[in-house]
C-alpha cells in the first residue's frame, strides 16, 4: 500500500487515480451532466465509508455502513442526482441520510439540503463529516422520513434513498407545483424501480426509471440509536 500524503482528505494519489477512473466509468455508463460529474469529483467518497472499506471507496458499488444500512453505489447516486434536474437556487429534501454521501453530492448543486435519518448514530456520523468538509448548506435531523419536513416545506426536489412499498403521497404533498420526487418503489414481487413523480396543479404524474436495489424505508424513528 503506497503511503498517502497526510491531510489531503482523499487518501492520497492512489485514491485520486481511482476517483478519476470512477468518473470515467460513470461517463461510460451514460452520466452526461458535467455538473453532476464535477460534484461527484468534489466529494471524497472515502470520507463517507467505514474505515474497513476505504480500499473500496471508489469502486462503483454499494458498501455496508453501520446499523445494517448501505452507502449507495456511485452510479445510482450520479443517476438519481442527474434525473433530479437540480438548480443552484433549489431547496432539496433527502430521506435516508445514511453515510451522508448523497447529501454531500446534492449540497454541491443546490442552495440548501434538508436530510432526515432514523438512526441517530448514522446522523451524528454524517453531521461530523459535513462539518469536517465545511458543508454549511445541509440541515439534518433524526426522524421518520415518511412524514417529510413540514416546517421547511415546500421543496423544489425530494430524493428518497430507501425503498418504499407505496407511493409517497405525504412527501409529494411537500413539493412545489412542478417539483420532482425520485424514490425507489417496491412492487408486489419484491422488485424495485426508481420512480420520478412530478407534482401538478391537481395531482401528480409518474415515470418509471431504472430497476434498483435499496434497503427498505422503515416506518417510524429507530428505537435504539
Ligand atoms: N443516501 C444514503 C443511503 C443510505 S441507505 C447513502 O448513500 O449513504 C438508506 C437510509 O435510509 C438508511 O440509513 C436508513 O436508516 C434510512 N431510513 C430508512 N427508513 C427511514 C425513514 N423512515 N426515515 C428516515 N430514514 C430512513
Amino acid at each position: 500500500m503506497a503511503a498517502a500524503p497526510p491531510g489531503d482528505g482523499t487518501g492520497g494519489a492512489r485514491a485520486d487515480t481511482r476517483l478519476i477512473e470512477l468518473i470515467m466509468g460513470l461517463r461510460n455508463a451514460g452520466i452526461r451532466d458535467t455538473k453532476v460529474l464535477a460534484a461527484i469529483e468534489r466529494v471524497p467518497r472515502v470520507n463517507y465509508v467505514d474505515a474497513a472499506q476505504t480500499g473500496l471507496a471508489y469502486a462503483d458499488r454499494a458498501l455496508p455502513i453501520d446499523c445494517g444500512q448501505t452507502i449507495s453505489q456511485p452510479y445510482i447516486v450520479a443517476y438519481m442526482t442527474e434525473q433530479l434536474r437540480l438548480d443552484p437556487m433549489f431547496k432539496v429534501l433527502e430521506i435516508g441520510t445514511g453515510s451522508g454521501y448523497q447529501t454531500a453530492v446534492l449540497a454541491q448543486l443546490c442552495r440548501r439540503v434538508y436530510t432526515i435519518e432514523r438512526y441517530r448514530t448514522l446522523l451524528r456520523q454524517a453531521e461530523r463529516r459535513f462539518a469536517a468538509s465545511s458543508l454549511t448548506n445541509i440541515t439534518a435531523m433524526a426522524g421518520d422520513g415518511n412524514r417529510g419536513w413540514g416546517a421547511q416545506a415546500p421543496f423544489d426536489r425530494i430524493l428518497v434513498t430507501a425503498a418504499a412499498s407505496e407511493r409517497p403521497l405525504e412527501l409529494i404533498g411537500q413539493l412545489v407545483i412542478g417539483g420532482l420526487l425520485i424514490a425507489p418503489i417496491e412492487g408486489a414481487g419484491g422488485e424495485q424501480h426508481l420512480v420520478r413523480f412530478t407534482k401538478t396543479e391537481t395531482a401528480f404524474s409518474e415515470e418509471k426509471l431504472l430497476p434498483v436495489r435499496f434497503v427498505p424505508l422503515q416506518p417510524g424513528i429507530a428505537k435504539q440509536d
